[in-house]
């Protein structure tokens, strides 16, 4: 008897549980196949190619009920909920890119989502990685034994002749006893354990980025799965804890980049202003915590709505600063922007600045900032106003800043108006609503009455039974006829809106009770899955009748 419960998820990566009778192994995991699943061996159907076509792949796999289920990408899905599946041959794909990721989607869009993903044959210390990070969970030795009877030294890193046993890169119990089988199968162990430990972390990316740079096939892989944002992007959690590392060039790709930026673009309502001012972004996050943003706020006065021009997200509006990931971000600052930074920043820039027209926009910015600017205002047909030639923060530029802004309006500051359409998609009216608490630990309250808070550690509002009245539809989760005990399991989900992303901020609607509270899976795992908890409930309601 198998039962799998998922913990944690990362991507399509996931931790949990695989519960086998009594005992209980943590996934990832990397299992002797005979004692979890001994009548494999003698199944057939098991060794068709990923590419066979439908006819000549279904004639061969034969699903008996047994666990794991296989599972193939030109044949129905045969998985129910709470399944082993297995994807025979994966470890072929791996040489394949574009096949690989094709699959995978093949595989994931027709599989429930709470089945637990074996792959074969197919788990090395070096492949590991981008395997868990497509969403396997279970993995055997069967690859690195091989690689042991071939006479391979395995690392992350990659292969090595046996003799890397001798040379003091590996101190384990197999390298001290001259044994390479056992040396490659506590390699893989403890790589897959460091993958676990990454995806309770939410950092699976930054390390698969760091890792795949040692394979060309494994960059291919992450690139070809970035291109698939509409597959791809309902798995990824709309905010994490934590910094978010933008290290390499596939950073520009995350997902949760190009989100923030089609957020930005198609649901982000700026204020009335005739002014805005183009600025460079600060190492410190928020930006109005550090010491350069102080000073442009004092010299702009409230007089310009402030745009912050910053690589890899493009422009940060100055209200949306504690949104994930703006307030959340690292990057290796040269001053030098490549040239795909710049294409895609400029069109960012470019479409923000089509839709949202000013009278006056000042570049008070120098280097690579200023370049996409001007490239921007090139592609969009504006013209930039300059108020410094170099080094923004000095006394000069900051003067020659105030006095181009002498005369202007004041621009309502609206942090929550801003927020609210960036992350629920409204345009509210705000009148009325104040705030309080020392930056970035804002309330909004209207009268005695709170409406939002601002979640420091996420960048996101969390709104109260009140401030959810203010929101008239979206992020809605309808639930059964019960009164929730605690968090809201799937089963009870009778539907989702569809916009719903892990880590959204939702409201719980029965003909009982309501509850506000957090996904904790998108709305589409919420409708497929059969188990796991679908909403972290903060507060619950009892509704009279
Ligand atoms: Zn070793």
């Amino acid at each position: 008897m198998i039962r799998i419960e998922i913990k944690r998820r990362d991507g399509l990566a996931r931790t949990g549980s695989l519960l086998i009778d009594d005992t209980s192994l943590p996934f990832p995991a990397v299992i002797e196949t005979e004692t979890v699943f001994p009548s494999l061996g003698a199944r057939g159907g098991s060794n068709i190619p990923l590419s066979a076509p439908a006819g000549f792949a279904a004639t061969y796999i034969k699903n008996n009920g047994e666990q794991p289920i296989i599972i193939h990408p030109s044949v129905d899905n045969p998985a129910d909920s709470g399944d082993c599946v297995i994807v025979p041959n994966w470890q072929t794909a791996l040489s394949n890119p574009r096949n690989y990721v094709n699959w995978l989607v093949t595989l994931k869009e027709k599989t429930p989502p709470d089945t637990l993903w074996y792959a074969p044959g197919s788990a090395l210390p070096s492949t590991v990685h981008i395997l868990c990070y497509s969403g396997f969970d279970l993995f055997d030795f069967l690859a690195v034994d091989l690689k042991s009877a071939q006479g391979i030294f395995c690392t992350p890193e990659g292969d090595l002749p046996a003799d890397a046993m001798n040379s003091g890169i590996c101190t384990c119990a197999g390298c001290q006893n001259q044994d390479l089988k056992s040396h490659n199968r506590q390699a893989l162990l403890h790589e897959t354990a460091l993958i676990r430990r990454f995806i309770e972390m939410s950092k699976l990316r930054e390390l698969v980025e760091a890792r795949c740079r040692m394979n060309a096939n494994h960059v291919a892989i992450l690139r070809h799965l970035d291109n698939q944002y509409i597959f791809f992007e309902p798995y990824v959690p709309v905010a994490r804890s934590g910094v978010m590392r933008a290290n390499s060039g596939e950073s520009m790709q995350r997902v949760e980049v190009r989100r923030f930026a089609e957020r930005l673009l198609s649901r982000y309502s700026p204020p009335k202003a005739g002014v805005a001012v183009l600025l460079p972004c600060s190492a410190r996050k928020p930006y109005s915590l550090s010491q350069s943003h102080r000073r442009f706020q004092q010299a702009i006065a409230g007089r310009a709505h402030e745009l912050i021009v910053t690589s890899p997200l493009g422009l940060v509006p100055r209200e949306l600063e504690c949104c994930f990931p703006a307030g959340h971000y690292d990057v290796p600052v040269t001053g030098y922007w490549d040239a795909e930074e710049r294409a895609v920043i400029s069109g960012i820039m470019s479409r923000y600045f089509a839709r949202h027209q000013y009278n006056r926009v000042i570049a008070h910015l120098e280097g690579g900032a200023l370049k996409v600017s001007e490239q921007a205002a090139t592609e969009c047909g504006i013209t930039l106003e300059y108020s410094c030639k170099e080094r923004p923060t000095s006394d000069a530029a900051l003067l020659t800043l105030n006095q181009a802004l002498s005369g202007e309006r004041r621009v309502k500051d609206d942090r929550l108006h801003g927020m609210l359409s960036w992350q629920f998609n409204v345009d509210i009216d705000t009148r009325g609503i104040t705030s309080r608490g020392h930056f970035p630990e804002l309330f909004f309250s209207k009268g005695m009455t709170q409406l939002f808070s601002l979640d420091t550690g996420t960048g996101m509002l969390r709104p109260t039974f009140d401030g959810w009245n203010l929101i008239p539809a979206g992020y809605r989760v309808y639930i059964d006829d019960f009164i929730p005990e605690g968090d809201i399991l799937a089963p009870g989900v009778v539907n989702a809106d569809p916009e719903i992303r892990e880590g959204d901020e939702v409201l719980v609607i029965g003909a009982r009770a309501m509850a506000v509270g957090r996904a904790a899976m998108p709305a589409g795992e919420m409708h497929k899955s059969r188990r796991g908890v679908a909403v972290r409930v903060r507060k619950i309601k009892r509704l009279n009748g």
